[in-house]
């Protein structure tokens, strides 16, 4: 086991001393180590250890006493340009919010929007924790460019529907090779349908295929309510989990966003993936007065189930912590069980669940030797966060993303002292300001979709 003092990689590039760390045992429930220091060379760790008292040559050192290191947030499911349309299509229902409001005012934007857009998207989640955001969206070079540039590391999948044609998915294709492994390796990709009721059962197979001639992941949106699944059995005998099974995509590593309408009759096909995640949103499902992702169905099929925020448009924030407390709180409400999802369970969905989910298990999501320096520093001496008599209880109950000072990403520091360094937030929020206007015009009568599930 390398450490500190004698490592025949030299000095760390990274050392964070004095820090309480959150780790994983070997069956993955979390514990809490104090007194602990994290040796980080390039953007991996090679070492967790007790500290005794020396301070080990680094490039550079984070004195964290009285902090909690934490794996940073994993944002499973987002569109994360759409911070440009939040709060303009508030208090309406799931139809009304896509048709009146969400892809009429889509047609409006242009690449330069979308990348104005990303750099806000970014400086918000690098300010909540978030180290890994899991895209879905239209011009990916753009978003791209901004996670290169801002130190993030994303999932980035192009979004297509069946309407676009064989263009759609061949430019998901393309963009999901081009960006694989860029910024350093912190962008991984994803084939990106849309959803189940927009892209036709052909264009999923065709996906499938694709997934496992490339080795890709595949985003979907599937079974985002249950009213979803109820018209989907209505018009097609079959549920939305089924068109996956159907298609193949249940045979890959596929990330389900919402799965809030998934029933008792999809399990056995979800027992039977074992590639398949499913990224929950919990805060825009209250939102929309519905049911939230079914957790106890799915932790019995054995299916992971990440934190998401989805866009900004409905959850208002892409904030994963605000996510993690609002899945505890609404898992319980409607299993209407208050012993159901303790806290550390709810922070096993935060990490290790979010990174499986993605399909990255063994590079994020548990803070290890070997795995990437993702992580968050957590001011523990907040008042709202003392006295503490279970960290865990503390962390899901009392805290808050506002309890975070330090991001950092492959072992590179993106805030500090609750800074964001990689961002130029006040110019961004005038940029993006004066396009506001434009972007939100529905007189032009047109829409990128119509939506009827
Ligand atoms: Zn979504």
């Amino acid at each position: 086991m390398p450490d500190g003092r004698n490592d025949e990689r030299g000095p760390a590039d990274l050392l964070i001393t004095g820090a309480t760390v959150l780790l994983h045992d070997a069956a993955g429930e979390i514990r809490f180590a104090d007194d602990q220091r994290i040796v980080v060379h390039g953007d991996t760790i090679t070492a967790i250890e007790a500290s005794d008292g020396s301070t080990p040559a680094a490039v550079e050192v984070i004195d964290a006493r009285g902090k909690l290191a934490m794996p940073g947030f994993i944002n499973c499911h987002t569109h994360s340009p759409m911070v440009m349309f939040r709060g303009v299509a508030e208090d309406v229902p799931d139809d009304r919010w896509f048709n009146e409001f969400i892809w009429p005012m889509e047609v409006n934007l242009t690449e330069e929007d979308v990348e104005v857009a990303t750099w806000l998207a970014v400086a918000e989640m690098i300010r909540s924790g978030v180290t890994t955001f899991a895209d879905h969206y239209f011009d990916i070079d753009a978003i791209a460019r901004v996670v290169d540039a801002s130190g993030l590391r994303a999932v980035l999948g192009s979004t297509y529907f069946s309407t676009d044609g064989a263009a759609g998915i061949q430019q998901s294709l393309e963009r999901a090779l081009d960006h694989r492994g860029a910024a350093g390796g912190r962008i991984t990709t994803a084939l990106a349908p849309h959803a189940t009721y927009t892209v036709s059962d052909e264009d999923l197979a065709a996906t499938a295929a694709a997934a496992h001639e490339y080795g890709l992941l595949v985003h979907v949106h599937a079974s985002e309510s249950r009213t979803q699944t109820r018209h989907s059995l209505e018009r097609l005998g079959y549920t939305p989990i089924e068109a996956l099974r159907r298609a193949g995509l249940l045979d890959t590593q596929t990330l389900i966003a919402h799965g809030v309408g998934i029933v008792p009759e999809d399990l056995p096909a979800l027992s039977a993936a074992d590639r398949v995640g499913v990224g929950s949103a919990p805060k825009g499902y209250l939102k929309h007065g519905q049911d939230t992702t079914p957790i106890r169905l799915l932790a019995a099929a054995g299916v992971p189930v990440g934190l998401a925020t989805d866009g900004a448009a409905s959850n208002n924030t892409l904030d994963v912590w605000e996510s993690m407390t609002y899945l505890t709180l609404v898992t319980k409400a409607v299993e209407r069980d208050p012993t159901f999802m303790p806290a550390r369970t709810a922070l096993r969905h935060a990490t290790t669940e979010s990174a499986a989910a993605l399909g990255l298990t063994g590079t994020i999501g548990r803070l290890a030797p070997g795995h990437q320096a993702d992580l968050v520093l957590v001011d523990l001496r907040a008042p709202r966060l003392q006295p503490i008599h279970d960290l865990a209880n503390t962390l899901v109950y009392s805290g808050r993303s506002d309890d975070i000072d330090t991001t950092i990403v492959a072992g590179r520091v993106l805030m500090r002292d609750k800074r964001v360094l990689t961002v130029d937030v006040g110019a961004i929020i005038d940029d993006l300001a004066s396009r506001l206007a434009r972007l939100t015009d529905r007189s032009h009568g047109t829409s990128i979709q119509s939506y009827d599930a």
